[in-house]
Protein backbone atom coordinates (compact mmCIF):
# COMPACT_ATOMS: atom_id res chain seq x y z
CA UNK A 1 0.00 0.00 0.00
CA UNK A 2 0.78 3.51 -0.55
CA UNK A 3 1.80 5.67 2.36
CA UNK A 4 -1.20 8.10 2.68
CA UNK A 5 1.56 10.71 3.75
CA UNK A 6 3.92 10.42 0.75
CA UNK A 7 0.79 10.28 -1.76
CA UNK A 8 -0.41 13.63 -0.53
CA UNK A 9 3.03 15.35 -1.00
CA UNK A 10 3.20 13.67 -4.30
CA UNK A 11 -0.21 15.15 -5.23
CA UNK A 12 0.84 17.99 -3.40
CA UNK A 13 4.15 18.83 -5.30
CA UNK A 14 2.81 17.82 -8.63
CA UNK A 15 0.54 20.86 -8.56
CA UNK A 16 3.48 23.03 -8.44
CA UNK A 17 4.41 24.54 -11.83
CA UNK A 18 3.02 25.81 -15.02
CA UNK A 19 -0.38 27.48 -14.38
CA UNK A 20 -2.02 25.06 -15.82
CA UNK A 21 -1.28 22.42 -13.40
CA UNK A 22 -2.54 24.68 -10.83
CA UNK A 23 -5.77 24.76 -12.09
CA UNK A 24 -5.19 20.52 -12.07
CA UNK A 25 -7.13 18.05 -10.65
CA UNK A 26 -5.98 17.79 -7.32
CA UNK A 27 -8.21 16.18 -4.33
CA UNK A 28 -8.02 19.83 -2.49
CA UNK A 29 -9.39 21.34 -5.03
CA UNK A 30 -12.19 19.19 -5.86
CA UNK A 31 -12.80 19.32 -2.01
CA UNK A 32 -13.36 22.94 -1.75
CA UNK A 33 -14.98 23.75 -5.15
CA UNK A 34 -17.61 20.62 -2.86
CA UNK A 35 -17.70 23.29 0.06
CA UNK A 36 -18.91 26.22 -1.97
CA UNK A 37 -22.56 26.52 -1.81
CA UNK A 38 -23.94 23.69 -2.32
CA UNK A 39 -26.89 24.38 -3.84
CA UNK A 40 -25.72 26.55 -6.61
CA UNK A 41 -22.89 23.95 -7.26
CA UNK A 42 -25.11 21.72 -8.89
CA UNK A 43 -26.62 24.14 -10.99
CA UNK A 44 -23.19 25.71 -12.37
CA UNK A 45 -20.89 22.11 -12.39
CA UNK A 46 -24.08 20.27 -15.63
CA UNK A 47 -24.14 20.63 -17.97
CA UNK A 48 -20.81 19.87 -18.20
CA UNK A 49 -18.34 17.69 -20.73
CA UNK A 50 -14.90 16.10 -19.82
CA UNK A 51 -12.62 14.35 -21.86
CA UNK A 52 -9.27 12.81 -22.88
CA UNK A 53 -5.94 14.45 -24.23
CA UNK A 54 -5.85 18.08 -25.96
CA UNK A 55 -7.38 16.70 -29.15
CA UNK A 56 -10.53 16.64 -26.28
CA UNK A 57 -10.60 20.17 -26.94
CA UNK A 58 -12.59 20.57 -30.11
CA UNK A 59 -13.86 17.53 -29.83
CA UNK A 60 -15.53 19.14 -26.13
CA UNK A 61 -16.88 21.78 -28.04
CA UNK A 62 -18.66 20.01 -30.51
CA UNK A 63 -20.10 17.88 -27.84
CA UNK A 64 -21.20 21.23 -25.78
CA UNK A 65 -23.28 22.35 -29.20
CA UNK A 66 -25.66 19.62 -28.24
CA UNK A 67 -25.67 20.17 -24.39
CA UNK A 68 -26.39 23.77 -24.71
CA UNK A 69 -29.13 23.35 -27.21
CA UNK A 70 -30.74 20.71 -24.42
CA UNK A 71 -29.37 17.89 -26.22
CA UNK A 72 -28.93 14.49 -25.11
CA UNK A 73 -25.72 13.64 -23.54
CA UNK A 74 -25.41 10.58 -25.65
CA UNK A 75 -25.82 12.82 -28.73
CA UNK A 76 -22.75 14.98 -26.89
CA UNK A 77 -20.40 12.38 -26.92
CA UNK A 78 -21.08 10.87 -30.04
CA UNK A 79 -20.63 14.00 -31.82
CA UNK A 80 -17.80 14.94 -29.63
CA UNK A 81 -15.43 12.13 -30.25
CA UNK A 82 -16.02 11.94 -33.95
CA UNK A 83 -14.08 15.40 -34.10
CA UNK A 84 -10.72 13.47 -33.76
CA UNK A 85 -12.07 10.51 -35.42
CA UNK A 86 -12.13 12.52 -38.86
CA UNK A 87 -9.30 14.72 -38.10
CA UNK A 88 -6.05 12.94 -39.89
CA UNK A 89 -3.82 14.89 -37.64
CA UNK A 90 -4.53 12.73 -34.72
CA UNK A 91 -2.91 10.08 -34.94
CA UNK A 92 -4.38 7.59 -32.57
CA UNK A 93 -8.00 7.88 -33.84
CA UNK A 94 -10.21 7.24 -36.44
CA UNK A 95 -8.90 8.39 -40.14
CA UNK A 96 -5.05 9.53 -39.57
CA UNK A 97 -4.51 6.39 -36.85
CA UNK A 98 -1.17 4.86 -36.97
CA UNK A 99 -1.45 1.11 -38.31
CA UNK A 100 -0.89 -1.99 -37.01
CA UNK A 101 2.37 -3.75 -37.42
CA UNK A 102 1.30 -5.24 -41.09
CA UNK A 103 0.21 -1.64 -41.88
CA UNK A 104 -4.04 -2.43 -40.97
CA UNK A 105 -5.59 0.66 -39.14
CA UNK A 106 -7.86 -1.27 -36.87
CA UNK A 107 -10.62 0.80 -34.55
CA UNK A 108 -12.02 0.28 -31.10
CA UNK A 109 -14.74 2.28 -29.84
CA UNK A 110 -17.93 2.04 -27.33
CA UNK A 111 -20.60 4.22 -26.27
CA UNK A 112 -22.75 4.22 -23.30
CA UNK A 113 -25.98 5.88 -22.52
CA UNK A 114 -28.08 7.08 -19.38
CA UNK A 115 -30.24 4.06 -19.23
CA UNK A 116 -27.15 1.60 -19.26
CA UNK A 117 -27.66 0.43 -22.89
CA UNK A 118 -24.34 0.49 -24.78
CA UNK A 119 -22.50 -1.02 -27.94
CA UNK A 120 -19.21 -1.65 -29.21
CA UNK A 121 -16.94 -2.09 -32.34
CA UNK A 122 -13.58 -4.16 -31.93
CA UNK A 123 -10.93 -4.50 -34.24
CA UNK A 124 -13.15 -1.91 -37.41
CA UNK A 125 -11.68 -1.31 -40.42
CA UNK A 126 -12.10 1.09 -43.04
CA UNK A 127 -14.81 2.72 -41.33
CA UNK A 128 -14.65 6.45 -40.28
CA UNK A 129 -16.35 6.79 -37.39
CA UNK A 130 -16.89 3.48 -35.13
CA UNK A 131 -18.24 5.31 -32.70
CA UNK A 132 -21.43 6.00 -34.95
CA UNK A 133 -20.87 2.22 -35.80
CA UNK A 134 -21.47 1.66 -31.98
CA UNK A 135 -23.99 3.56 -30.96
CA UNK A 136 -26.10 1.44 -34.31
CA UNK A 137 -24.97 -1.46 -32.47
CA UNK A 138 -26.97 -0.26 -29.49
CA UNK A 139 -29.48 1.09 -31.08
CA UNK A 140 -30.46 -1.69 -33.89
CA UNK A 141 -29.39 -4.68 -32.62
CA UNK A 142 -29.98 -7.12 -29.70
CA UNK A 143 -25.96 -7.50 -29.13
CA UNK A 144 -23.37 -5.24 -27.24
CA UNK A 145 -20.62 -6.12 -29.15
CA UNK A 146 -19.68 -6.46 -33.04
CA UNK A 147 -15.99 -7.24 -34.17
CA UNK A 148 -14.06 -7.08 -37.46
CA UNK A 149 -15.44 -8.27 -40.44
CA UNK A 150 -19.11 -8.46 -39.29
CA UNK A 151 -18.74 -5.12 -37.45
CA UNK A 152 -17.68 -3.90 -41.07
CA UNK A 153 -20.53 -6.11 -42.86
CA UNK A 154 -22.74 -4.34 -40.31
CA UNK A 155 -21.68 -0.75 -40.80
CA UNK A 156 -21.74 -1.02 -44.52
CA UNK A 157 -25.65 -2.54 -44.84
CA UNK A 158 -26.35 0.83 -42.34
CA UNK A 159 -24.86 3.58 -44.76
CA UNK A 160 -21.51 3.38 -43.61
CA UNK A 161 -18.65 4.45 -46.41
CA UNK A 162 -15.72 2.14 -46.83
CA UNK A 163 -12.46 4.61 -46.79
CA UNK A 164 -8.76 4.63 -46.58
CA UNK A 165 -8.15 5.30 -43.23
CA UNK A 166 -4.26 5.01 -43.59
CA UNK A 167 -2.91 8.70 -44.49
CA UNK A 168 0.35 9.20 -46.10
CA UNK A 169 1.95 10.36 -43.27
CA UNK A 170 0.44 7.33 -40.80
CA UNK A 171 1.77 4.87 -43.69
CA UNK A 172 5.36 6.64 -43.80
CA UNK A 173 5.59 6.40 -39.80
CA UNK A 174 4.71 2.65 -40.69
CA UNK A 175 7.49 2.14 -43.11
CA UNK A 176 10.29 3.79 -40.70
CA UNK A 177 9.24 1.82 -37.83
CA UNK A 178 9.37 -1.59 -40.01
CA UNK A 179 12.95 -1.27 -41.02
CA UNK A 180 13.66 -1.94 -37.63
CA UNK A 181 10.14 -3.86 -36.50
CA UNK A 182 10.50 -3.39 -32.63
CA UNK A 183 8.09 -3.74 -31.10
CA UNK A 184 7.98 -2.74 -27.52
CA UNK A 185 4.43 -2.10 -26.16
CA UNK A 186 5.88 -0.22 -22.80
CA UNK A 187 7.69 2.60 -24.70
CA UNK A 188 4.90 3.02 -27.19
CA UNK A 189 4.08 6.65 -27.50
CA UNK A 190 0.79 5.78 -28.96
CA UNK A 191 -1.48 6.49 -26.33
CA UNK A 192 -4.23 9.12 -27.38
CA UNK A 193 -7.65 7.63 -26.96
CA UNK A 194 -10.30 9.77 -26.75
CA UNK A 195 -12.63 9.16 -23.47
CA UNK A 196 -15.25 11.51 -23.29
CA UNK A 197 -17.58 12.09 -20.78
CA UNK A 198 -20.49 13.98 -20.41
CA UNK A 199 -23.66 15.13 -18.21
CA UNK A 200 -26.20 16.98 -20.25
CA UNK A 201 -29.20 20.01 -18.86
CA UNK A 202 -31.37 17.11 -17.42
CA UNK A 203 -28.30 15.80 -15.56
CA UNK A 204 -27.89 12.18 -17.42
CA UNK A 205 -24.65 10.88 -18.09
CA UNK A 206 -23.33 9.14 -21.47
CA UNK A 207 -19.95 8.60 -22.19
CA UNK A 208 -17.69 7.37 -25.82
CA UNK A 209 -14.30 6.29 -26.04
CA UNK A 210 -12.61 5.82 -29.33
CA UNK A 211 -9.57 4.83 -30.62
CA UNK A 212 -6.80 3.42 -33.69
CA UNK A 213 -5.13 1.91 -30.58
CA UNK A 214 -1.23 0.83 -29.97
CA UNK A 215 0.79 1.68 -32.70
CA UNK A 216 2.39 -1.35 -34.29
CA UNK A 217 0.08 -3.69 -32.10
CA UNK A 218 -0.12 -7.19 -32.86
CA UNK A 219 -2.74 -8.06 -36.12
CA UNK A 220 -6.31 -8.52 -34.35
CA UNK A 221 -5.34 -7.24 -30.96
CA UNK A 222 -7.79 -5.32 -28.91
CA UNK A 223 -7.45 -2.86 -26.17
CA UNK A 224 -9.77 -1.46 -23.37
CA UNK A 225 -11.32 0.98 -25.19
CA UNK A 226 -14.15 -1.38 -26.82
CA UNK A 227 -14.44 -2.92 -23.62
CA UNK A 228 -17.59 -1.37 -21.73
CA UNK A 229 -16.01 -0.87 -17.71
CA UNK A 230 -12.56 -1.15 -18.79
CA UNK A 231 -12.35 1.89 -21.20
CA UNK A 232 -15.24 3.61 -20.55
CA UNK A 233 -18.30 2.77 -18.04
CA UNK A 234 -21.41 5.49 -16.52
CA UNK A 235 -23.86 4.10 -14.32
CA UNK A 236 -26.48 7.38 -14.08
CA UNK A 237 -26.96 7.17 -10.59
CA UNK A 238 -23.72 7.40 -9.91
CA UNK A 239 -21.28 9.42 -12.85
CA UNK A 240 -19.14 7.68 -15.21
CA UNK A 241 -15.21 7.01 -16.29
CA UNK A 242 -12.79 6.56 -19.21
CA UNK A 243 -9.57 5.34 -19.47
CA UNK A 244 -6.23 6.12 -21.64
CA UNK A 245 -3.09 4.70 -22.37
CA UNK A 246 -1.71 0.99 -21.77
CA UNK A 247 -4.91 -1.12 -22.49
CA UNK A 248 -3.70 -4.18 -20.99
CA UNK A 249 -3.43 -2.68 -17.88
CA UNK A 250 -6.67 -1.37 -17.95
CA UNK A 251 -8.51 -4.30 -18.54
CA UNK A 252 -6.66 -6.27 -15.79
CA UNK A 253 -8.24 -4.01 -13.70
CA UNK A 254 -11.85 -3.04 -15.27
CA UNK A 255 -10.49 0.51 -14.69
CA UNK A 256 -13.19 2.32 -15.42
CA UNK A 257 -15.74 0.38 -13.63
CA UNK A 258 -14.36 0.30 -10.94
CA UNK A 259 -14.11 4.36 -10.78
CA UNK A 260 -17.68 4.51 -10.78
CA UNK A 261 -18.16 1.48 -8.12
CA UNK A 262 -16.03 3.78 -5.97
CA UNK A 263 -17.59 6.52 -6.49
CA UNK A 264 -20.68 4.72 -5.75
CA UNK A 265 -19.32 4.02 -2.40
CA UNK A 266 -18.40 7.30 -1.53
CA UNK A 267 -15.25 8.39 -3.49
CA UNK A 268 -15.11 11.78 -5.13
CA UNK A 269 -14.37 11.57 -9.06
CA UNK A 270 -10.73 12.77 -8.00
CA UNK A 271 -9.94 10.13 -5.37
CA UNK A 272 -11.32 7.17 -7.00
CA UNK A 273 -9.11 8.13 -9.92
CA UNK A 274 -6.14 8.13 -8.01
CA UNK A 275 -7.31 5.01 -6.06
CA UNK A 276 -7.33 3.67 -9.26
CA UNK A 277 -4.13 4.41 -10.26
CA UNK A 278 -2.73 3.01 -6.76
CA UNK A 279 -4.75 -0.24 -7.75
CA UNK A 280 -2.59 -0.47 -11.17
CA UNK A 281 0.53 0.26 -9.20
CA UNK A 282 0.25 -2.10 -6.31
CA UNK A 283 -0.35 -4.73 -8.88
CA UNK A 284 1.50 -4.11 -11.83
CA UNK A 285 5.00 -4.05 -11.04
CA UNK A 286 6.01 -2.67 -14.21
CA UNK A 287 3.84 0.26 -14.10
CA UNK A 288 6.99 2.33 -14.53
CA UNK A 289 7.32 2.19 -17.99
CA UNK A 290 3.82 2.58 -19.37
CA UNK A 291 1.02 5.01 -18.84
CA UNK A 292 -2.33 5.13 -18.15
CA UNK A 293 -4.75 8.08 -17.59
CA UNK A 294 -8.15 7.84 -16.19
CA UNK A 295 -10.64 11.31 -16.14
CA UNK A 296 -14.33 10.87 -14.29
CA UNK A 297 -17.06 12.74 -13.57
CA UNK A 298 -19.63 12.64 -10.84
CA UNK A 299 -23.81 12.75 -11.31
CA UNK A 300 -23.23 16.05 -9.74
CA UNK A 301 -20.82 17.40 -12.27
CA UNK A 302 -17.95 17.61 -9.96
CA UNK A 303 -14.80 15.96 -12.23
CA UNK A 304 -11.59 14.09 -11.43
CA UNK A 305 -8.40 12.63 -13.51
CA UNK A 306 -4.83 11.08 -12.44
CA UNK A 307 -2.55 9.02 -14.18
CA UNK A 308 0.48 7.00 -13.41
CA UNK A 309 3.03 9.01 -15.36
CA UNK A 310 3.15 12.77 -16.01
CA UNK A 311 2.31 14.08 -19.06
CA UNK A 312 -1.28 13.27 -18.88
CA UNK A 313 -4.16 16.19 -19.87
CA UNK A 314 -7.24 16.33 -20.13
CA UNK A 315 -10.29 18.82 -21.24
CA UNK A 316 -12.68 20.24 -19.41
CA UNK A 317 -15.87 22.13 -20.53
CA UNK A 318 -18.48 23.76 -18.40
CA UNK A 319 -19.77 27.15 -17.29
CA UNK A 320 -19.07 28.31 -20.90
CA UNK A 321 -15.44 27.58 -20.41
CA UNK A 322 -13.12 25.08 -22.40
CA UNK A 323 -9.91 24.45 -20.34
CA UNK A 324 -7.22 22.13 -21.35
CA UNK A 325 -5.83 21.30 -17.97
CA UNK A 326 -2.77 18.94 -16.63
CA UNK A 327 -3.52 15.45 -14.53
CA UNK A 328 -1.61 15.18 -11.40
CA UNK A 329 0.34 11.66 -11.65
CA UNK A 330 1.18 9.02 -9.24
CA UNK A 331 4.88 9.26 -10.43
CA UNK A 332 6.12 13.04 -10.84
N1 LIG B 1 -6.11 2.60 -24.51
C1 LIG B 1 -5.72 2.47 -25.89
C2 LIG B 1 -5.44 1.04 -26.21
O1 LIG B 1 -4.81 0.36 -25.42
C3 LIG B 1 -4.54 3.28 -26.26
C4 LIG B 1 -4.65 4.75 -26.06
O2 LIG B 1 -5.09 5.22 -25.01
O3 LIG B 1 -4.30 5.47 -26.98
O4 LIG B 1 -5.79 0.61 -27.28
Amino acid sequence: MIDRREFLKKAALATVGTIALSKSSSSFLQEETADLGKSKQTEELIPVVISTWKHGIPANEAAWKVLQSNGRALDAVEQGVRVPEEDPKVTSVGYGGLPDRDGFVTLDACIMDEKGNCGSVAFLQNIKHPISVARMVMEKTPHIMLAGKGAFDFAMVNGFKKENLLTKEAKEAWLKWKKESKYNSKKSKGYDTIGMIAIDKAGNISGACTTSGLAWKYHGRVGDSPIIGAGMFVDNEVGGAAATGKGEAVIKMAGSFLIVELMRNGKSPQEACEIAIQRIVKKQSDHKEFQVGFIALDKKGRYGAYSINKGFQFALFRNNQNQLLDSNSFLI
